[in-house]
């Protein structure tokens, strides 16, 4: 018990320096009348839908048996002299509504802090010490808008156990995870999986693997170097093996997720039919046009680049390289945006100095630094990782779940106010509300 404390204290003191309340609260109950009849109305000052189009004005939502029955735009505030409608159940007249928003690249059994002891102690944790640390980063996830996350694996698998866990259910953000994510044999990976056992082929391991998992994560090259701006590493496995590997993931009816920086890691991702490319950094213009081509879902993690320039300036190292490889990567990302490629916001959280929730909204504001509108950063937020995971609660429309976020004010100050929204509706009941 007294490393359970102490880790618990770490995680209270790193939510405390990062300026919010250490103190938790559960999801606020439903409205007695709301549960009894199952419906409400909601006006919404402005609608971000969550296809890409423009903040719409004066919106009203009916909401029936947790999904959407109908969207109307130009509708008069119920409050007004001259209001067209009797009163909504929920007035959100003054706030931007949102698609619940989906991470589609943390780590959730992992710490965004960046001391390394810490890191260390929560990786060899017993498992109840995990179970908690994964309880609170999804309460943080939750308190910035997310009711989603896709996970990238990690040493233990312990997300997967977590997710497949019957305790767990009553726990309102969505896990999806990988388990232990496969790497070649003495190449990167060790943190977050294992190699195939020796002599075995990934395609094989993969097929005798009987974790029961929502996706499959390959690493296919290194980690994109801190100290040589540009340098690549080559691929883990060749183009026939991931072929084979992606293969194997599709007879137990998996999409396979793949871990991939420069040209050649990229492409034989790509050509190997995987559904998406996490990181991406310096895989060059040909990579993102096949993407665009193939249907393949890019995940590019900026944020983490941000977070290594804080973190090398706070530590006197040099910081320029991430730097510019965080603004080589918004050029990759306004390259992704004028070729089509659908790109899924993802944060890589649990890096250090990534911390869940906060980073989406880092991540959003990169988006848009890199030239997506607001309405398309929060698509990749939203629809595009959604789709990414075969889920229908990223666009706001009728006959989808009445899955939201509302966020104070109008959308010019979203990116601000998403840092404490104000509710969260999933399936059309509330799990959060700002006190
Ligand atoms: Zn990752």
């Amino acid at each position: 018990m007294k490393l359970l404390d102490r880790i618990t204290a770490c995680l209270l003191k790193i939510r405390a320096s990062r300026g919010r309340p250490a103190k938790t609260s559960d999801p606020t109950p439903l409205p007695a009348a709301v549960i009894e009849d199952r419906g409400m109305t909601i006006h919404a000052g402005w609608l971000i839908d969550g296809s890409g189009g423009h903040a719409r004005r004066n919106v009203r939502l009916e909401i029936w048996n947790g999904y959407i029955q109908s969207v109307e735009d130009g509708v008069v505030p119920a409050s007004g002299p001259h209001a067209s409608r009797p009163k909504p159940d929920l007035d959100l007249s003054k706030c931007t509504v949102i698609p619940g928003l989906i991470d589609s690249h943390v780590h959730l059994a992992m710490t965004g802090d960046v001391d390394d002891a810490l890191r260390t102690r929560l990786r060899e944790a017993p498992f109840e010490v995990v179970r908690r640390m994964i309880r609170e980063n999804l309460r943080e996830h939750l308190r910035h808008g997310v009711v989603a996350v896709r996970d990238g694996g990690g040493c233990r698998g312990s997300t997967l156990r977590f997710a497949n866990s019957h305790q767990e259910r009553g726990q309102p953000v969505r896990v999806l995870a990988a388990g232990r994510a496969w790497h070649r044999s003495g190449r990167y990976g060790r943190l977050i999986g294992r190699p195939p056992a020796s002599g075995l082929a990934l395609a094989e391991a993969i097929r005798q693997d009987g974790e029961p998992a929502d996706h499959i994560k390959i690493v296919n090259s290194g980690l994109n170097s801190l100290t040589e701006y540009g340098s690549q590493t080559s691929p883990q496995f060749d183009l026939d093996e991931m072929s084979a590997a992606v293969q194997a993931a599709a007879e137990r009816g998996l999409p396979v997720m793949v871990h991939a920086n420069g040209e050649a890691p990229v492409r034989i991702a790509v050509m190997s039919g995987c559904r998406s490319v996490e990181h991406g950094f310096f895989m060059g213009r040909e990579n993102l046009a096949r993407m665009a081509d193939r249907g393949v879902t890019w995940v590019p993690t900026a944020v983490t680049m941000q977070a290594y320039a804080g973190n090398y300036r706070q530590n006197g190292k040099n910081p320029d390289v991430s730097r510019r490889t965080l603004d080589h990567q918004l050029e990759q990302l306004a390259m992704a945006r004028r070729l089509g490629v659908n790109v899924a916001l993802g944060t890589d959280s649990g890096s250090p100095g990534v911390h869940h929730g906060a980073a989406v909204v880092e991540e959003l504001r990169l988006l848009v630094q890199a030239g997506f509108t607001l309405e398309e950063a929060i698509r990749c937020a939203s629809h595009n990782g959604a789709k990414l995971v075969g889920a229908t609660f990223g666009l706001l429309e009728k006959g989808n779940p009445a899955t939201f976020v509302a966020v104070n004010g109008e959308p010019s100050t979203l990116s601000r106010e998403l840092k404490h929204v104000r509710c969260v509706f999933i399936d059309g009941v509330k799990q959060l509300e700002a006190g």
